[in-house]
């Protein structure tokens, strides 16, 4: 459960991200260039009573540790 940082409220969870007229959405990936590791598509959390929009990652374990 994500709790808003402005108002401390619940958050609506597991939105998708998209880029307005490409529908690729985004990616994070660890690294630059071509071969870079794509980690996970983000995900978006919402507050209803704010607008406060937060992205996370579900899967953290793919996440590389820092050396
Ligand atoms: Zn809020």
């Amino acid at each position: 459960m994500r709790i808003c940082r402005q108002c401390q409220c619940k958050m609506v969870e597991g939105l998708d991200v998209k880029v307005d007229s490409a529908g690729y959405g985004i990616t994070i990936a660890a690294g630059t260039g071509i071969f870079a590791n794509r980690i996970e598509k983000p995900k978006v959390a919402i507050c209803p009573k704010c607008g406060e929009i937060s992205l996370y990652i579900e899967n953290i374990d793919k996440i590389p540790k820092k050396r």
